[in-house]
């Protein structure tokens, strides 16, 4: 099977060479560093455009396409409509 280049390698690995690469393993590491390195300030980043000024890699903050990572985490995640509604009902 052809390996697709734009799938960064799923050992998990971020190199530098991996970071310089993949611009979605590079977003994902700049918002990682961007919230001090918490992952769930990271999944919850505010910075939809809604409940803050926008950022244009939040809908790729995940690591992964957008659609993946709704899959992955939950449609809610990456729709600046529904996010933090879980907040409002007392839910993670
Ligand atoms: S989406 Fe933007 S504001 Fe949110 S964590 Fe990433 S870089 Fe920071």
């Amino acid at each position: 099977m052809k390996k697709n280049a734009n799938v960064p390698p799923s050992d998990g690995a971020t190199s530098d060479a991996t970071v310089d690469r993949y611009p979605l393993v590079a977003i994902r590491k700049h918002c990682l560093d961007c919230s001090s390195g918490s992952i769930k300030e990271v999944k919850h980043c505010p910075c939809d455009g809604v409940h803050s000024t926008r950022c244009f890699l939040w809908p790729f903050r995940f690591g992964k396409r957008p659609k993946t990572a709704a899959k992955k985490y939950g449609a809610e995640f990456l729709d600046p409509a529904a996010m933090h509604e879980d907040e409002k009902e007392g839910k993670e």
